[in-house]
C-alpha cells in the first residue's frame, strides 16, 4: 500500500469507500486501545484482511492514561503471580528491541528503610531479573545510603539505609497506539478513527460482521466479517449485550489516577518506586518528558468513561503519600495536569478487592462467534494479539499461521536514538518533521513543550488527528504535562490544522472552545 500521506482527509475518503464495498473482511475488530491495535497488527502481519473500528482516537480511552510503564510488574511478583509476571517480562524486552524510539530502558530505586525490606526487596528483585532471563534489561543492585541520595537527590534522608536499583521499561503510550496503527496500514490492513460501532450483522445466528456510523458525517456503513473481535476495554459489556442483550456483565471498573508535577520535585533520572503505600498498593514516580508522573491509584468505580475524572481523596492520597517521600512536599497548585485511566477487569470473585484481580487477559467466545477480550495490560498488547488471533483460528478452523510479530519492527523504528532530540518519540520519521520546518526552527508553537507547527502538520497528514484534542493529548501529549499551557496553544494548533484541513473559522472557535472544556478538568482548582 502506497503511504505516502496516507492520513489526511482525502485519503480517509479513499479508504473509507473500501468499507461501503460488499466484499468481506477476514476480521473486524472493534476498538483502537492497545488491545485492539494489537489484535489488529497480529492479523494483518499473517495475511489477513484486517479492518479495525475505533469510535474516538486510537488510544483516546485507558490506552492513553498508563503509568507509562513497559514492566514485569514487581507487584504481581509479591502477589505471587510469577506466570504473568514472566509473560509481561518477555513482552517488555520484545517492545524495547521493536520500538526502541518509543520504549527506553529505565531504571527504579526503591528506598529503604529497614533491614527487613532490604532483605526482601534484594532478594525478590533477583527473582524478578532471573524470569526476565536473557530479556532482562539490566541486574537489580543494593545501593548505599550515600548513593541513594547522590541519585535522589529530594529523597527523604531521615532513616533511609539504602536503595534496591533495578530495571524495567518506560514508554509513550498514545505514541506507540498512533505508530501501531500505521503499522496495520503497511500490513495491509485498514485502522480507522472516528467509527463506531453501533450493532451486529448476523447470518444464520452467527455473527457475520458489523454495523457503524462515522461520527464526523454520520454516514452508516456495514461492514461484513468472517470474525468480529470485540476489543473494547471498559465498553466490552455494551459490545456483548448487542450480541446476547441477557449477557450478564463481564468486567468490573477499577480507576487510577496520576499527577503530573514540575521535575523540580523529582529531579532525578532514575524513578522511584514506593513498594507498600497505606493501601497497600505500589506508587510511582516516574521521570516523562521532562516532567515527573507520579500516580497511581486503584479506586472501584460504577460506571465506564472516555473522559473519567479523578476523585479528589484519590489526588489528597497521591499528594499525602509523595509529600511522605519528598523533600519539597508537592500541593494541588503544583499539579500541571491530572488524569485518570479505567482497568477493565475481569469481574471479581465474591469479596475480592479491585487491587486483587489478576491482570492477566481472557478470551471469551459467544455461541454466536464474537471474540471477545478482556484485561491485560499495554505491556502484554502484542502477546494478547497473537492469543486472540490463534484462538480465532482455531475457533474458525482457519488454516494455523505463525505469529512474525516477536521480531517485527514497530512503525518509527530506528537504532539511533538521541534521548536529548524533543523529536526522539518520532524515530525514523524525525528527519521528515525537521524537514517540514522550513527554516522557521526557532518558532516553536510552545517553546516550553517544544511543540512546533511542522508536528502539528505531520499529525494531521501522517497521523490520522482530527480533531485539537487528538493534537494536543495523544499525537503530542501536551494535555498530559501542562494542561494550562496546552490551552493557551490550542488556538494556535487550532488555525495550522484549519488551513491544512480547509476547515473554516467556525471550526476553529468550536473545537478551542470543547478543547478549553475538556482540559480544564486535568486542572487542579
Ligand atoms: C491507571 C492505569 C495505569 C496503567 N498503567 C499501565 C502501565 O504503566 N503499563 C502497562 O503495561 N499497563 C498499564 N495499564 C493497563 C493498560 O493501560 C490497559 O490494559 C490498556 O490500555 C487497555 O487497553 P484496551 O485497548 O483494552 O482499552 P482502551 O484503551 O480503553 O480501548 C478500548 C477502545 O474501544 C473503543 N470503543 C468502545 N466502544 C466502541 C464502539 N462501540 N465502537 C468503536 N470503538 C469502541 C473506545 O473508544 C476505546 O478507545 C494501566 C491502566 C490504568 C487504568
Amino acid at each position: 500500500m502506497n503511504l505516502s500521506s496516507f492520513h489526511d482527509d482525502a485519503r480517509r475518503k479513499v479508504f473509507l469507500q473500501q468499507l461501503e464495498s460488499a466484499e468481506t473482511w477476514d476480521l473486524a475488530v472493534i476498538g483502537g486501545g492497545a488491545t485492539g491495535l494489537g489484535i489488529a497488527m497480529e492479523a494483518a502481519t499473517r495475511g489477513y484482511k484486517t479492518v479495525l473500528l475505533e469510535q474516538a482516537d486510537f488510544a483516546k480511552g485507558t490506552s492513553s492514561r498508563s503509568t507509562k510503564l513497559v514492566h514485569g510488574g514487581v507487584r504481581y511478583l509479591a502477589q505471587g503471580n510469577v506466570k504473568l509476571v514472566r509473560e509481561a517480562s518477555i513482552e517488555r524486552g520484545l517492545l524495547y528491541r521493536n520500538a526502541p524510539h518509543l520504549v527506553k530502558n529505565q531504571s527504579f530505586i526503591i528506598p529503604l528503610y529497614n533491614f527487613w525490606d532490604r532483605l526482601k526487596y534484594t532478594i525478590g528483585l533477583k527473582v524478578y531479573d532471573w524470569i526476565a532471563g536473557r530479556l532482562s534489561l539490566g541486574s537489580s543492585v543494593f545501593i548505599s545510603r550515600e548513593d541513594t541520595i547522590r541519585r535522589l537527590p529530594n529523597i527523604k534522608s531521615e532513616g533511609l539505609i539504602g536503595g534496591v536499583l533495578y530495571h524495567d521499561g518506560q514508554f509513550d503510550d498514545s505514541r506507540l497506539a498512533v505508530n501501531l496503527a500505521q503499522s496495520i496500514y503497511e500490513h495491509g490492513g485498514l485502522a480507522f478513527n472516528y467509527i463506531k460501532v453501533t450493532g451486529l450483522i448476523r447470518d444464520c445466528q452467527q455473527i457475520a460482521g458489523v454495523e457503524c456510523i462515522d461520527t464526523e458525517t454520520l454516514r452508516t456503513y456495514k461492514v461484513r466479517a468472517k470474525a468480529v473481535v470485540n476489543a473494547t476495554g471498559v465498553f466490552v459489556d455494551d459490545i456483548l449485550q448487542m450480541d446476547n442483550p441477557a449477557a450478564s456483565k463481564t468486567i468490573t471498573v477499577s480507576q487510577g489516577t496520576h499527577l503530573v508535577l514540575d521535575k523540580k520535585f523529582y529531579p532525578a533520572e532514575q524513578a522511584l518506586m514506593i513498594p507498600e503505600t497505606s493501601d497497600g498498593r505500589v506508587l510511582f514516580a516516574v521521570p516523562w518528558h521532562n516532567k515527573v508522573v507520579v500516580g497511581t491509584t486503584d479506586t472501584p468505580v460504577e460506571t465506564a468513561s472516555l473522559e473519567p475524572l479523578a476523585l479528589e481523596k484519590e489526588i489528597a492520597f497521591i499528594l499525602d503519600t509523595a509529600g511522605q517521600y519528598f523533600t519539597e512536599k508537592p500541593t494541588r497548585s503544583d499539579v500541571l495536569s491530572v488524569f485518570a485511566g479505567l482497568r477493565p477487569l475481569a469481574a471479581p470473585a465474591k469479596g475480592q478487592k479491585t487491587k486483587e484481580i489478576s491482570r492477566s487477559h481472557k478470551i471469551m467466545v459467544s455461541q454466536s462467534k464474537l471474540f471477545t477480550i478482556l484485561g491485560g495490560k499495554w505491556t502484554t498488547y502484542r502477546k494478547m494479539g497473537e492469543d486472540m488471533v490463534s484462538r480465532i483460528e482455531t475457533e474458525l478452523h482457519w488454516e494455523k499461521k505463525k505469529s512474525a510479530t516477536p521480531a517485527m519492527h514497530i512503525h518509527g523504528y530506528t537504532n539511533s536514538i538521541n534521548e536529548e532530540d524533543p523529536f526522539a518519540v518520532y524515530g525514523s520519521d524525525a528527519h521528515r518533521i525537521r524537514g517540514m520546518m522550513n527554516g522557521d526552527a526557532g518558532i516553536w508553537i510552545s517553546e516550553s513543550l517544544k511543540i512546533h507547527k511542522a508536528q502539528v502538520l505531520w499529525a494531521v497528514n501522517e497521523e490520522m488527528a482530527r480533531t485539537v484534542e487528538d493534537v494536543l493529548s495523544r499525537r503530542t501529549r501536551a494535555l498530559l504535562l501542562d494542561a494550562q499551557e496546552s490551552i493557551r496553544i490550542a488556538p494556535d494548533v487550532a488555525a495550522v490544522m484549519a488551513d491544512v484541513m480547509g476547515k473554516d473559522e467556525e471550526w476553529i472557535s468550536e473545537q478551542v472552545r470543547s478543547y478549553k472544556k475538556l482540559a480544564e478538568k486535568y486542572l487542579l482548582k
